[in-house]
């Protein structure tokens, strides 16, 4: 993701994250990054499986229309797993027509609804 304060576009490496500990300045991280919430930590229906560092997407609320996934970018292809896959249709068909599950894919933007996954240009 991005992080505006940092200048850091989404799907590269923050400056400030050390491999295997996590930030290195955790205490004064910027706040676009304090105030992110893992869905994984809120949706009781995901389960290990779906633990971002295991299936390589992230869920995340971005506002009240909006569930956003986004997919590491060293693992583009990993929303295509079933289970992941199985988790975004069951996202969307929970969320109802009125809110959109969004998918995010190397710069690439997918709609995923009930029963298909369409490019947002599309969709
Ligand atoms: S939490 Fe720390 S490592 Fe992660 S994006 Fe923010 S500043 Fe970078």
């Amino acid at each position: 993701m991005g992080v505006p304060e940092l200048k850091k576009r989404p799907c590269l490496k923050c400056s400030h994250v050390i491999d295997g500990k996590g930030c290195s300045i955790y205490e004064e991280r910027p706040s676009s990054c304090a105030k992110f919430i893992c869905g994984w930590l809120l949706d009781p229906n995901m389960g290990p499986d779906l633990k971002p560092d295991k299936c390589h997407v992230v869920f995340y609320q971005v506002n009240e229309q909006h569930i956003t996934a986004s997919c590491d970018a060293d693992y583009p292809g990993a929303w295509r797993a079933p289970n992941v896959l199985a988790f975004l249709h069951h996202l969307a068909r929970s969320l109802g027509p009125s809110r959109k599950v969004v998918l995010l894919e190397m710069g690439k933007t997918w709609i995923v609804s009930e029963d298909a996954i369409v490019p947002a240009e599309t969709g």
